[in-house]
């Protein structure tokens, strides 16, 4: 089944102590886009500007991904500047042009409003909102990322959009932020009251939680020897775990533990390398062979 997406396609400066790079195709959107084809179709719904070239659209080109919905503007592409510290654990925010992202107001193609599964990346509230409106039927599912930015500055807006969602997918301290509950369980109990029923939540090097009323699901991150980039973790997470689940095309709880393990595989793969660039190369052999590896990890007898 396939995955509609919509969110930022962007050009990133990124620095780590491992490097820089002064513009990469990025967006949460495009790592998404990338981490889901590995196992299903994706829509893909956004918006770049004139300095998009057909070598950026190279990527995203000869994959299982539909370009239909992705609208050339006038003007610049969105950009984003960030920086890491030392252990990479902190990122900050050099520089954010919205540039034609600020105008943005999606629309989708007819071809897309039937796509059963959904995926809402990070951006305005009443845009995630205005997407599902114009879905022809209910989604099978419907997940959706989001930042401190929105639930600071549009928390109304937010829990609205919240209410018509079936899984959040955000960083613990959002979760504690949106709840305003510093312990993750209580904070759990008051996102699963605003409308989502399953959480997603993503804690970095300390791997990802699956949380449900009545269930939950560890997931580590994968032992890596050098992490280069942590950009993207987060959409490819999400990524590997929707675009999973959609190609099984069956929600339970054995199915939602195996889409958190390719949502752990895909964010694993990402971080090794700046930008896109490992996401590039990524096999499925590849992937399911890391698969196997964190089965390896974590099993164990009592
Ligand atoms: P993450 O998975 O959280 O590391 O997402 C990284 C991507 O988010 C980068 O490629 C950025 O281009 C994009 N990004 C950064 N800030 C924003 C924002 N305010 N809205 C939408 N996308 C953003």
């Amino acid at each position: 089944m396939a995955v509609l997406v919509v969110g930022s396609i962007a050009f990133d400066a990124l620095e780590t102590p491992y490097g820089r790079v002064d513009r990469t195709l990025g967006g949460a959107a495009t790592y998404f886009a990338l981490a889901a084809s590995f196992f299903t179709p994706v829509k893909l719904v956004g918006v770049v500007g004139d300095d998009f070239r057909e070598r950026d659209r190279a990527i995203l080109l000869g994959r299982r991904i539909d370009l239909r919905g992705l609208v050339r503007a006038p003007g610049k592409t969105f950009f984003w500047a960030g920086r890491y510290t030392d252990h990479l654990n902190e990122r900050i925010t050099l520089r954010t042009e919205l540039n034609v992202f600020a105008d943005f107001n999606p629309k989708l193609p007819p071809a897309y409003c039937a796509c059963p599964y959904v995926f809402l990346a990070n951006i305005q509230p009443t845009l995630q909102l205005a997407v599902l409106q114009q879905m022809r039927r209910r989604p099978r599912l419907v997940a959706l990322d989001t930042m401190n930015y929105w639930i600071e500055r549009t928390p109304e807006e937010l829990r609205r959009t919240l209410r018509e969602i079936d899984v959040l997918v955000i960083n613990d301290s959002e979760a504690r932020q949106l709840a305003g509950e510093h312990n993750l369980l209580r904070a759990a109990t008051q996102i699963f009251r605003m409308g989502p029923r399953t959480l997603v939540v993503k804690r970095g090097e300390y791997g990802a939680l699956l949380m449900r009323p009545d269930s939950m699901f560890a997931v580590p991150a994968f032992p890596l020897e050098q992490v280069c980039d942590p950009t993207g973790a987060g959409d490819s997470f999400a990524g590997g775990f929707i675009g999973y689940l959609a190609s099984v095309n069956r929600i339970n709880e054995a199915t939602l533990r195996r889409a958190m393990v390719y949502g752990s595989v895909l964010g694993s793969f990402v971080v090794e390398r700046f930008g896109l660039e490992r996401l590039r190369t990524l096999t499925r052999t590849e992937i399911h062979a890391r698969a196997r590896q964190f089965l390896r990890l974590t099993r164990f007898r009592l």
